[in-house]
């Protein structure tokens, strides 16, 4: 048996794998993975995988990257944790510090909490509780994007809406106020993303017209809808909306758990339609993939609703354990040393330009409906038809395709769903990227070409983006 093997059966027998169906893996290996190096995965029998998603969006440096295991070292050496409430420590004021003068200016506070979820719950209760701080109890609804994602706690799941994550759920979930995305996938033909995304405006516009008074957040994911499929929409959109938020009385929550620190071509996509969110809750990239923590970003104006004498019963009292733990301080810290002193935002560019290049080709197959791109991030649509952009029946996991010929390949590419997509760490080469390229394009055709028998079962989810 070989070491791959043996680990898989091991794993199998005692763990429960995050978004899996642990039958599939009758099927299919389970990879064990041994160690990491820059853009590579190894498992035990040695084989190499690229690393095309950055490990679920997280990694932007690479794997074991020497100058962040550094940082991490000396502070282990120095303080491992300590509790963040009476208690603070240095990498966690330097990192608040950075924060702040990173993000766009208005955003003065950090709250953290140790994961993307919780640091959405933080932003939501906030909201919510600021409205009551000052005397507007009735607001206490939250408006959100179709086919958006927040997270997979029960209030992050009520903001999103992708059916395969929340469908089995909804008796638990809030009642919020869904409007039509500006998804511009679905734009009219020959309609600009600009365009489209200021068209699909009104439906906010009207929602926060009707409801105003009644609602304490819009909150949205600044220009890519991740786990919605990597769609994306015009940076027009963003701005339009802190317009309306602030017209309606309304608090913006950007989240930026996905799309901070670089993936959309800026340090963060707020910067690109030149506005400042109530809130920006960041994750991910934060620690470059090391370590799990998440930061909430918010105002001065906020702040203060909160600040009184203890009596009042004004306090944010939510506190998760793990909170500003100084290891992910240290991660965090030297990530952001990396993005200062490498001048990395520049020099995506020339990647960015290589991804676009390498993949363009795939705008002509005849069963991609369309191949979109957002900075670092470039995500190729599958469909069954073309010219209708019908999508395959989800029960035929042609992505599943992709990704096991990928796998073959030495390459690691998750679709979601039918759409397969590149979010690579930035420190991947020219030469890397037309790698995949050719990958994906190899899989593309394997998995367009076949035709899928399957049973389809009726009430199944009707956007599927199980990731494979
Ligand atoms: C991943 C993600 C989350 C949830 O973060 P977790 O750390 O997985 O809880 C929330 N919002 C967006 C946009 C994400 O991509």
């Amino acid at each position: 048996m070989s070491l791959n093997d043996s680990w898989m059966r091991r794993d199998l027998a005692v763990l429960w794998h995050p978004c899996t169906q642990m039958k599939d893996h009758e099927q299919l290996p389970l990879i064990p993975i041994r160690r990491g190096e820059g853009v590579w995965l190894e498992d035990f029998d040695g084989k190499r995988y690229l690393d095309a998603v950055s490990s679920w969006w997280v990694n932007v440096f690479g794997h074991a990257n020497p100058r962040i295991n550094q940082r991490i070292k000396d502070q282990l050496d120095q303080l491992e944790h300590v509790m963040l409430a009476g208690f603070s420590h240095q990498p966690v004021v330097e990192l608040s510090e950075r924060l702040v003068a990173l993000t766009p200016p208005g955003l003065e506070r950090v709250f953290y909490t140790d994961n993307g979820s919780t640091g959405i719950e933080v932003a939501l209760k906030m909201s919510f509780h600021y409205w009551r701080n000052s005397g507007r109890p009735r607001k206490q609804r939250f408006v959100t994007l179709t086919n958006s994602y927040h997270g997979e706690t029960v209030a992050a799941m009520s903001v999103g809406d992708v059916a395969l994550f929340t469908d089995t759920y909804k008796p638990l979930l809030l009642d919020t106020l869904k409007v039509p995305s500006p998804d511009c996938y679905l734009r009219p033909e020959g309609m600009s993303w600009e365009d489209h995304s200021r068209n699909m405006f009104a439906h906010m516009e009207q929602t926060l017209a009707e409801h105003h008074e009644e609602v304490a957040a819009v909150i949205v994911e600044p220009l890519i809808q991740g786990a919605g499929g990597m769609r994306m929409y015009h940076p027009i959109y963003l701005k339009l909306l802190r317009e309306a938020c602030d017209r309606y009385e309304v608090h913006l929550i950007h989240d930026e758990i996905a799309v901070g620190f670089g993936r959309t071509g800026t340090m963060f996509a707020c910067e690109q339609a030149g506005v400042s969110p109530d809130f920006l809750c960041l994750s991910k990239a934060l620690t470059g993939g090391y370590l799990p923590m998440a930061a909430v970003l918010t105002t001065d104006r906020l702040y203060q609703a909160f600040y009184d004498d203890y009596s009042t019963l004004r306090a944010f009292l939510h506190s998760h354990t793990y909170t500003g733990n100084p290891l992910a301080c240290a991660a965090a810290l030297a990530t952001l040393d990396i993005f200062a002193e490498d001048n990395v935002i520049e020099a995506n560019k020339a990647l960015a330009a290589r991804m676009a290049s390498a993949t363009a080709h795939l705008a002509d197959h005849p069963h991609v409906a369309e191949v979109r791109q957002t900075g670092m991030a470039l995500a190729i649509e599958m469909v069954q038809d073309k010219a209708s952009k019908t999508a395959y029946p989800w029960q035929e996991r042609r992505g599943l395709q992709v990704y096991q010929h990928a796998l073959k390949r030495g390459a690691l590419l998750r679709p979601l769903g039918s759409v397969v997509y590149f979010l690579p760490p930035y420190t991947i080469t020219p030469e890397q990227i037309d790698f995949l390229a050719e990958v994906a394009s190899e899989g593309i055709d394997i998995a367009t070409r076949a035709a899928v028998s399957v049973a389809l079962r009726p009430g199944a989810p009707s956007n599927f983006h199980d990731p494979g």
